[in-house]
């Protein structure tokens, strides 16, 4: 990020400067604070109040292809599966996974298609995927798609038979993706919100939209801050040219 008179200025880009009188970052919040802003960019106290924003958990997911002219019986499209015998959200994380929704989808679900597919979601904390040597992590994979399997068979009795395909991805696997901190699915935490709606006072020109809690936290929340957003930036502009124009020193903020 670039900066003229304490406003923003623009991006550099695999080292090309891009002029910009608005940027509008839709990065991870704290990636966009902390790692895309330098430590003299924003006041110390935003700083510090952006590294305390909790993220959210990762996830694993299990995708599993299914040989053509192989069918699965209606189970449901979504399945709420648990052998845990409590409530535990410690439970709920552990890579000895317990609990599992499996989406299938059916050539109903896509018009055009006679190919059935199944995919396993499970809670995951990155810090079980970090550190794992190569080697390790696809043993990890596979003993995951294995199992998944194994939980499997209850609903859809042969599944291993019907089995054309099948690939784990992984908190690891959205890390690199999608570059949220520890592969976070869902963004930050609620406190997310209010860091995010001040970035513009921290660093005037700068907004930031994506995942921060905002009512469900998931692509539509997402999709309705990011129109929040656009309308902000775009009256961050309007001011901005309108103060220019009347030769004028300050310009409102998202706030204002
Ligand atoms: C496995 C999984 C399953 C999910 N299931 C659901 C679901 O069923 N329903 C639901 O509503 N939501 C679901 N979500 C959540 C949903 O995908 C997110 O809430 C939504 O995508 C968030 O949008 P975003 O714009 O904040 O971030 P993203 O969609 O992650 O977009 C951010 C983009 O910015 C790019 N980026 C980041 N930093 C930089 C940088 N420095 N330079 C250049 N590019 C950068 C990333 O590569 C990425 O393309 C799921 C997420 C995951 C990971």
């Amino acid at each position: 990020m670039t900066f003229d008179n304490g406003r923003v200025s623009g991006v550099v880009a695999n080292g090309q400067h891009i002029r910009a009188r608005c940027v509008i970052s839709n990065g991870n919040l704290k990636s966009t604070i902390l790692d895309l802003l330098d430590k003299d960019d924003i006041p110390e106290q935003y700083r510090k109040k952006a590294e305390a924003v909790r993220i959210n958990n990762s996830s694993c997911q299990v995708y599993i292809g299914i040989k053509k002219n192989e069918k699965i019986d209606d189970i449901g499209d979504l399945l709420f599966t648990s052998t845990a015998d409590k409530l535990d959200t410690d439970l709920m994380l552990a890579k000895n996974v317990t609990s599992r929704t499996f989406s299938v989808y059916y050539p109903r679900s896509r018009p055009g298609h006679d190919r059935y597919a199944i995919v396993a979601s499970t809670n995951a904390r990155y810090e079980d995927w970090e550190n794992l040597t190569d080697q390790q992590y696809a043993a990890d994979k596979e003993h995951l798609a294995n199992t998944t399997l194994d939980a499997l068979e209850k609903y859809v009795p042969g599944v291993r038979d019907k089995v054309d395909h099948i690939e784990v991805a992984t908190p690891r696997t959205f890390k690199r993706y999608t570059l949220h901190e520890g592969g976070s699915s869902f963004g930050t935490k609620f406190e997310g919100l209010k860091i995010s709606r001040g970035i513009c006072d921290a660093a005037p020109g700068l907004f930031h939209t994506g995942s921060v809690a905002i009512i469900m936290s998931g692509w539509l929340g997402a999709a309705n801050y990011g129109v929040i957003v656009a309308n902000d930036a775009d009256r961050y502009l309007a001011t901005l040219e309108e103060t220019t124009r009347a030769g004028k020193g300050s310009v409102a903020t998202s706030r204002e």
